[in-house]
């Protein structure tokens, strides 16, 4: 059972309250260079990206938003830091959201032109923390960027918002420790019915930054903790997308849109380039949307019964390979066709 938050909308999308885990992810682009991040968002997009991120870290980066929201159709946040100028600049060139802790923008009634100029806009503000962002009378009253620091230092930009009357919130508390990212996000949960953004923060290569928030972000949404999420990694933000769904379609909280590939551990009985075929498959098959299963096995032994429990299924032999369809032999073909036999039966498929 997922959690009950309160439903905000960024842009057409909806997070919290029913609505499912949203994907998210932030564009590693030049802001400014309005065709570059144009060119990535609608790549993130093509990978069922729902929201995207940009950072604001200039005027000319404020405005360019304008330009980018002409070339993509998901709603888009400007992520901005101290500088409430920027935010209403983001806010005028059309952006859907604003990711900025009103406690570092100053004054209450700077704090009160962004929250006005945002709900003018019916649009949401994310507040929160992390590690290296807490402030320093919870650093020192709990000894550290701990759990109870990071949910304090949360709390506090949330009341600066709600004190001036905004509640389109959401809020994230990421630790770059796994396990404090998961004390934290518990410990907020029970303290506030406002969407939760989930993340582990410099979560890392795409390697470890995989484990760290299939763990992290896993394990909460497990408990039914957390609304949208957006898995951090030293990669292309693509990456960032599909583990998303890997790790939401695993729980069962969201749809595939791409085919789930499964292949087989290999061991020495495989007699054919099973890695490198499942390489390639894996790059060719993000790109097309449908929810099937497909199983790459390593040989004739054991890969016909895991070839015939997926959709669309091979075992490979010795230069050669047995083609499944629904547990059915649809072809036999030589090692150098495989790869474009499935594609052709992946492509055929009817879902
Ligand atoms: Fe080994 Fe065949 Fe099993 Fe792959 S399917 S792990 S090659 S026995």
């Amino acid at each position: 059972m997922r959690n009950k938050t309160r439903k905000i909308k960024v842009g057409d999308v909806s997070i919290g309250g029913a609505a499912p885990v949203v994907v998210q992810s932030m564009t590693n682009t030049d802001t400014r260079d309005v065709e570059a991040t144009v060119a990535q968002i609608k790549r993130l997009e093509d990978a069922g990206c729902e929201i995207a991120r940009v950072a604001v870290v200039d005027e000319a980066a404020a405005k360019a938003i304008f330009d980018i929201k002409k070339g993509i159709t998901i709603p888009l946040i400007a992520d901005i830091h101290f500088d409430y100028k920027l935010a209403l600049e983001s806010l005028r060139s059309g952006a859907d959201g604003l990711r900025i802790n009103p406690g570092n923008i100053g004054s209450k009634s700077r704090v009160l032109e962004v929250a006005k100029a945002v709900l003018d806009k019916g649009a949401p503000i994310r507040v929160g923390s992390n590690s290296g962002s807490v402030l320093k009378k919870y650093l020192e009253k709990f000894g550290g960027p701990t759990p109870e620091a990071l949910v304090e230092s949360a709390l506090e930009q949330v009341a600066i918002l709600e004190e001036v009357g905004f509640t389109a919130i959401k809020i994230s508390v990421k630790a770059s420790s796994v396990l404090d990212t998961i004390s934290a996000y518990r410990l907020i949960s029970k303290r506030v019915d406002y969407p939760l953004h989930l993340g582990v923060t410099e979560a890392g290569t795409m390697l470890s930054g995989t484990v760290k928030s299939s763990l992290g972000i896993g394990m909460l949404l497990a408990e039914g903790i957390g609304d949208t999420i957006r898995i951090s990694l030293t990669a292309d933000p693509v990456i960032e997308v599909r583990v998303a769904y890997e790790m939401l379609s695993s729980l069962g909280l969201r749809k595939r849109i791409t085919p789930e590939l499964i292949s087989c551990p290999t061991c020495g009985r495989m007699e054919y380039d099973l890695p490198g075929l499942v390489m390639r498959l894996e790059e060719r098959m993000s790109s097309i949307k449908k929810p099937i299963t497909v199983a790459v096995m390593g040989c004739v032994v054991n890969g016909p019964g895991e070839a015939k429990e997926a959709d669309i299924g091979v075992a490979g032999g010795k230069g050669q390979g047995i083609i499944f369809r629904k547990g059915k032999i649809v072809a036999k073909c030589k090692e150098s066709e495989i790869e474009k036999m499935l594609i052709d039966e992946i492509e055929r498929f009817e879902v």
